[in-house]
């Protein structure tokens, strides 16, 4: 990306925020801290990415089964997790497995196939069960009957 390009773009999307002007601290979880301790445990802290709340979708969702609690800018780098997910019925556990999951995209970023974009392919599945608690996180998902992920 050439720097002089910056001006001639000032007016349209505002400025990148950095990682320290996101929200992170929640009332019982803290994303950058979880962020932190994935890319650490799972990617030896390579991952370069941002974090965010993002905005609150209704918990558990009724109308929608398929409404996001999180997604993942590939792109732009930027992880967005719904702020539903910050209460304490929701364990540490379930928020570290959806930060997984989101960085997970930024690894295996999405495949076009017959036109249509393919994000959960075999790889991406398959590093998914990586995950240490992996069944459990399942089980949960399952039992709280809605899906983590955006995409
Ligand atoms: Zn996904």
């Amino acid at each position: 990306m050439a720097k002089r390009d910056k001006k001639r773009r000032r007016r349209k999307p505002p400025a990148k925020k950095s990682q320290s002007a996101l929200p992170t601290k929640g009332n019982h979880h803290d994303l950058l801290e979880i962020f932190n301790a994935i890319n650490l445990w799972y990617f030896d802290g390579k991952i370069k990415a941002r974090i965010s709340w993002g905005r609150r979708v209704p918990f558990p969702p009724r109308y929608h089964k398929t409404m996001s609690m999180a997604h993942c800018h590939v792109e732009n780098r930027l992880i967005i997790i719904s702020r539903s997910l910050d209460r304490s019925s929701v364990p540490r556990l379930i928020v570290e497995y959806t930060v997984f999951h989101e960085i997970l995209h930024l690894k295996f970023p999405p495949r076009i196939k017959n036109g249509r974009h393919n994000f959960h392919y075999k790889e991406f599945c398959d590093a998914e069960k990586q995950f240490a608690n992996y069944a459990e996180a399942e089980e949960w998902e399952k039992n709280h009957n809605y899906l983590l992920h955006f995409f």
